[in-house]
């Protein structure tokens, strides 16, 4: 019997600076799963604050997975939904006037360090073999030297306050209790000079407003909560859950990477992998449904997933698997499927091989 979730709202929230990598979308398979399991909602969100890195093709490649994969969502840039927009550098209001109230309430600061300034600094610390990090200079100008800098025009961030002792922690839906020192955390910007903000603060505002519940992301993001945490704090908001799901590995133990073979989804899609069959094999990458049964179709995904049979050791992303679990789906198939799924490679201009 599966017992009944209360429903989730969660998001996937890519970058659109390259080709998803698979791992990136096991995560929104993972959320998606997550989402239909417990009757909630799947959002998409663009995150393309980072405007130097932003890559109209990659932003395609984005949908397009999700599309072939059958992961539908309830919100996003091209649904629209109670909270749009959902693509970033369209709100981008939001995030500067919450900058300036953190400025305004004392948890944040204007700074005027210039990249040469930091660029020497880090000099500094390595000839001294000291880790690199901010020295808070930028909390002892003044409004005035801050607009003199205005002035010159010489670019200005804001960089939140970190207390320099003290620790925080908070418990990961699979880490369990995760605990870091506020010394280890300096004082991070949030503000570009481009009035753009990072990655901390935007997600934090974008993941609050559209009220989510739990946020599910790779756990090289671990290392970064503590400065989440902070923000939240400074902003008086509650955190969601934290979700830190394990990455994926080459048979190797390395992280997977292009030396492995092909890492992002449409590969597969393109050398004629059934998207039943990787969308079967993702979500065994990290998470199990309790037996040992390996072959389970969508619909058995939705109704066993749950955060707790998600793993906290590394996935192995194991090829030779996928190819077997590939036949399996492709001997299922009636002769109809089969012609469906072949005529569409026979079409092919020789050229794509
Ligand atoms: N934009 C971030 C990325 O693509 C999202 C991380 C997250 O899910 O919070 O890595």
């Amino acid at each position: 019997m599966t017992s009944t979730i209360p429903p989730v709202r969660v998001r996937y929230a890519p970058s659109p600076t390259g080709i998803p990598h698979i791992g990136n979308i096991r995560t929104a398979l993972f959320d998606w799963a997550l989402a239909r399991r417990s009757g909630g909602q799947f959002v998409v969100r663009i995150e393309d604050t980072d405007r130097s890195r932003y890559d109209g093709e990659a932003e395609k490649a984005i949908f397009d997975s999700l599309k072939w994969l059958g992961l539908d969502w309830d919100e996003g840039p091209d649904k629209g939904g109670p909270h749009a927009p959902y693509t970033q550098s369209e709100r981008q209001q939001m995030y500067v006037d919450a900058a300036a109230q953190l400025v305004e309430s004392g948890h944040a600061y204007y700074d005027d360090t210039t990249p040469e300034q930091l660029h020497a600094l880090r000099e500094r610390q390595r000839a001294a073999r000291q880790p690199p990090r901010y020295d808070g200079r930028g909390r002892h100008r003044s409004p005035e030297e801050i607009e003199g800098s205005r002035q010159a025009g010489l670019p200005i961030t804001v960089r939140l306050k970190v207390p320099d002792h003290g620790s925080v922690s908070f418990e990961d839906a699979i880490r369990g209790k995760v605990s870091f020192e506020l010394k280890e955390i300096d004082d991070f910007v949030i503000l570009k000079s481009d009035q753009m903000p990072t990655y901390h603060l935007a997600h934090i505002l974008d993941d609050h407003a559209m009220g989510i519940t739990h946020v599910l992301r790779g756990d090289d993001w671990i290392s970064s909560t503590p400065r989440h945490l902070m923000i939240h704090k400074a902003l008086g908001i509650e955190p969601p859950e934290y979700v830190h799901v394990p990455l994926i590995l080459g048979k190797d133990r390395a992280k997977l990477s292009k030396r492995h073979g092909a890492t992002s989804a449409l590969e597969y899609r393109d050398e004629g992998y059934l998207p039943e069959a990787v969308f079967n094999f993702l979500a065994l990458l990290g998470w199990s449904p309790g037996d040992d049964t390996e072959v389970l179709d969508r619909d058995e995904i939705v109704r066993r997933f749950s955060i707790e049979r998600i793993n906290d050791s590394p996935a192995t992303f194991d090829l030779d698997k996928l190819e077997w679990m590939n036949g399996v789906y492709i001997r299922n198939l009636d002769t109809d499927g089969l012609m469906g799924e072949i005529l569409p490679f026979m079409e092919r201009p020789a050229s794509e091989g």
